[in-house]
């Protein structure tokens, strides 16, 4: 029989593995709030490519006051649930304002993006159903599906013919209620999903369509309601989940939004909303201010496109290769593990905070320095991360010297 000590042993082995196998996810500390630069431990200032900042709204100072605000005017925290003593007036008018901002009729809001989704599936459906998913949805996509009792059919990564067939083969299993959910935007590559097409399949085979839009909520479409905007579906999604914690100010916290009685029901069911503490008074009160601020102008992403049309045209320019697209994350392809990781070490030193992903998190072989453009950009950050992409590329023969 282990003992105690057996198991602490054990926990060191599994993170000798992790670290052997190039594995192991280091954390640098930054010093400074989030924005354009940021500090490092050491003291450097770094241009910082790689935050969900997409609006640079998570130290914009309308925001920051709005929460101060918050929190003189509503405390620092609630100590509760919602249905016990955590729901204020301002948690109704941000959860009806993001309703109204992406064109729904009730929104609940969660801790976070990951308990929305956790929280979504198994209060809405049962055995008789089916949820029909991308493979490459996120985690918490996935795990949410996990804890429903709903049949389980995946379809190929963005891929329409094979959605159709798992939409066939959720009818011939004699399903009840079809949900087809996907990512609005994939993270890793930036694909902005096909939710025109993806629609008019799920209205053929009578199937609810669920989105979650953590990389698009804000800024995606000609007005930054997200990817059913920038695909002409606005108001036709029957669910979305959504990030307080990216676009929308970058602090934390989630939210599904949909129709009154699916809100009502997730409120009378959904474990994370119903077990778990409400949302700090002062990110409601920053997250005001950010739907505010979106509302009352385009200012802000249409920087956004316009800084990354710059970045994708200026480093295609230098040589690197890119996933094509649109969308703000701009991964430069290096396909290498070890390059991907020694770019990405080179830029640090030359001013530039860019990670590197690879397998297990993309396919292996595809490893790539994923870039993130922000708002808060200006032209010589811009331009000064693309000379260093230029002189840390050339070093390592990525591209020609
Ligand atoms: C970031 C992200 C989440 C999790 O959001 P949190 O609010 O940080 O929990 C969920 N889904 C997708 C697609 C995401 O990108």
């Amino acid at each position: 029989m282990a003992n105690i000590q057996d198991f602490y042993q054990h926990v060191r082995q599994e993170l000798d593995g992790i670290r052997e196998a190039g594995l192991f996810k280091g954390e640098r500390i930054i010093t400074s709030p989030q924005g354009a630069v940021v500090r490092t431990r050491d003291g450097r200032e770094v241009i910082n490519l790689c935050a969900n900042n997409y609006l640079g709204l998570s130290s914009h100072p309308q925001v920051i006051e709005a929460a101060h605000e918050a929190l003189r005017t509503h405390g620092y925290g609630l100590s509760s649930v919602r249905f016990i003593c955590g729901t204020q007036d301002i948690h109704k008018e941000l959860e009806a304002r993001i309703a109204r901002f992406l064109g729904t009729e009730d929104t609940i809001l969660y801790a976070a993006a990951f308990d929305a989704n956790g929280g979504l599936f198994e209060p809405l459906l049962g055995e008789a159903d089916a949820i029909i998913s991308d493979e490459l949805n996120h985690a918490s996509i996935i795990d949410g599906i996990r804890l429903c009792k709903a049949k389980r059919f995946r379809y190929k990564h963005n891929d329409l013919a094979d959605l159709e067939a798992q939409l066939q083969a959720a009818e011939a299993a004699g399903a009840r209620f079809k949900l087809v959910f996907t990512d609005g935007v994939f993270s890793m590559d930036g694909t902005i999903a096909q939710l025109d097409k993806i629609r008019a399949l799920c209205d053929r085979y009578g199937a609810l369509l669920g989105i979650d839009e953590c990389h698009a909520s804000g800024f995606l479409g000609a007005t930054g309601r997200g990817t059913h905007e920038h695909r002409g579906v606005f108001g036709k999604i029957d669910i979305i989940t959504g990030t307080l914690g990216k676009a929308l100010g970058g602090a934390s916290g989630g939210f599904t939004t949909g129709k009154r009685e699916v809100i009502e029901l997730l409120r009378q069911r959904s474990r994370p909303y119903l077990f778990s503490n409400t949302v700090a008074p002062s990110i409601v009160g920053g997250s005001l201010a950010v739907l505010d601020i979106l509302e009352g102008s385009t200012q802000l992403r249409d920087k956004l496109e316009a800084n990354t049309a710059y970045f994708r045209e200026a480093i295609q320019a230098a040589g690197f290769e890119i996933k094509p697209g649109t969308h703000p994350i701009t991964p430069v392809m290096v396909y290498d593990a070890v390059k991907a990781q020694q770019l990405s070490a080179r830029l640090l030193e030359l001013g530039v905070y860019a990670v590197g992903f690879f397998y297990p998190v993309v396919p292996k072989g595809q490893a790539r320095i994923r870039t993130q453009i922000s708002a808060v950009h200006e032209r010589h950050h811009l331009e000064q991360a693309v000379a260093a992409f230029t002189q840390a590329g050339r070093e390592l023969g990525l591209i020609p010297a």
